[in-house]
């Protein structure tokens, strides 16, 4: 049985089957005892009543046998309704003052003394508030074909019933197993779809229940690996691209070099060497990525004292603000706790701040570096008040090969932000921007777990 929607019909079909059975037999038993006792007591009472009358009428028992066992059918009919034709004698068992039996039936023998133990189940005959005699039940009637037709009928209704209740019992299932397995039926088929390379699948959410979170979890899986399988072929388009141009200088320069066009000047050698060096630099960051991305970049974790940390960033780098004419500060607040994480791989996030914030802000600018605490973390800020950010690019420019400027030409790979998102992510931290608009500076925080009692 391969098919959930068989087994749910099946499993409803069986459990209302089930209900249905174990009602039915309970109702025909509780039926058929109470009927036959019913027809019992009915028939012992009609045997007392007739053998009390006897009594009355005649003062005696004598003659009493005879007279039940006339051959007078109208007479035998009044007197022994419960007789069936299959049972011609009555089950009733008559004793007279004695305690002998004047009416026998099975073991009660004609003229026996009947056991005090089985009189005490009979019914004692008074004639006059004098115990004249005790009717004692020898057997359970059998039931005559009226009482058994009535009994047959409850059987057949019971059947009718149970009869109907399957047939609701499965249209019912048949439809609560469609609804319950549509969803089921829908993600296969967008499962299929994925298999075969439409990675973006929405499938419709039908309700709030397991099946609908599956559904939504799906949903958001398909979207994320769409997502991830169009950032892989953005940028192996990037690479590609970022790759052929300094590839297309050099080469130019080498061929015009080796076929005597030009001569090997310094200024030329030196472009080329540059864009060697681009290329050095794109090749070491791709890598620095991919190992971050395998969770394969070395680190070296140790405590990390903040305001030591950008001032070691602010004496690199001072020299190239001085020749662009940008003030460079450290402001740190006193007693900063320290915060764990590779030293060398930190300073490398702040260098590549430090260097956009350098690069994006004109010649009299000012960048700031800073370092404060809140509750649970340090934060690290480099301010800038330079070229500024704008609201559409500020969530794309930790994204990969992301530049906002696209159609500029510069040594930048677009890889910076997002190897520095990548090892704040690493070290157990978080890296935010925030930019007030184009020309209003931007500002980029690095918030670190602080050591406790540090
Ligand atoms: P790039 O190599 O192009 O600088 P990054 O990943 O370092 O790549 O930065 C991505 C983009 O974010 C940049 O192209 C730039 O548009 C923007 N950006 C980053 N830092 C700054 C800044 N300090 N001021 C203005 N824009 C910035």
């Amino acid at each position: 049985m391969r098919s959930l929607f068989i087994k749910l019909i099946l499993a409803f079909l069986f459990i209302s089957l089930t209900g249905v059975a174990l009602s039915a037999l309970l109702a025909r038993q509780a039926t058929t005892r109470e009927f036959g006792q019913f027809v019992q007591d009915q028939g012992q009472n009609r045997f007392v009543t007739i053998v009390t009358d006897y009594y009355e009428v005649y003062g005696t028992w004598d003659g009493i046998l005879q007279f039940m066992q006339t051959t007078d059918t109208s007479m035998q009919g009044m007197l022994m309704p419960f007789n069936g034709r299959n049972n011609p004698e009555s089950p009733y068992v008559l004793t007279d003052q004695n305690n002998r039996v004047i009416i026998p039936f099975g073991r009660f023998d004609l003229n026996n003394v009947v056991s005090a133990s089985d009189l005490s189940g009979g019914i004692q005959i008074k004639v006059n508030n004098t115990v004249v005699g005790t009717v004692i039940n020898a057997a359970a009637p059998a039931l005559d074909a009226r009482q058994q037709a009535y009994l047959d009928r409850i059987s057949r209704a019971l059947l009718l019933g149970a009869l109907g209740s399957a047939a609701v019992a499965l249209l019912l299932g048949i439809f609560l197993a469609r609804t319950f397995t549509r969803p089921l039926r829908e993600l296969t088929g967008a499962i299929q779809s994925m298999a075969e390379g439409e990675l973006k699948q929405a499938v419709p959410v039908r309700s709030k229940d397991e099946l609908g979170k599956l559904t939504i979890a799906f949903n958001q899986m398909s979207a994320q690996i769409s997502q991830a399988n169009e950032l892989r072929r953005q940028m192996t388009a990037d690479i590609a691209h970022d790759l052929r141009s300094p590839l297309t200088v050099i080469s130019g320069y080498i061929e015009s070099l080796r076929d005597g066009v030009l001569k090997p000047t310094p200024t030329r050698l030196d472009a080329i060497y540059d864009e060697v060096q681009h290329l050095q630099r794109l090749v070491d960051d791709l890598h620095t990525l991919s190992q971050a991305d395998a969770g394969n970049l070395t680190q070296n974790r140790q405590t990390v004292a903040p305001q030591a940390l950008l001032e070691r960033i602010a004496a690199w780098y001072g020299h190239l603000a001085e020749a662009k004419n940008i003030s460079l500060e450290v402001k740190t607040d006193e007693k900063l706790p320290s915060f764990m994480a590779d030293p060398d791989r930190m300073a490398q996030v702040l260098e590549n701040l430090v260097g956009n914030a350098l690069r994006y802000t004109p010649d009299g600018g000012k960048i700031v570096l800073s370092a404060g605490a809140d509750a649970d973390n340090v934060l690290l800020k480099v301010e800038d008040n330079g070229k500024g950010i704008e609201p559409e690019a500020l969530p794309h420019i930790f994204e990969r090969f992301y530049r906002a400027d696209e159609s500029r030409q510069g040594n930048e790979s677009g890889l910076g932000l997002a190897i520095a998102k990548a090892i704040v992510d690493l070290n157990g931290g978080r890296i935010t921007a925030s930019s007030e608009g184009v020309g209003k500076g931007s500002s980029f925080t690095v918030s670190m777990p602080a050591v406790k009692g540090a």
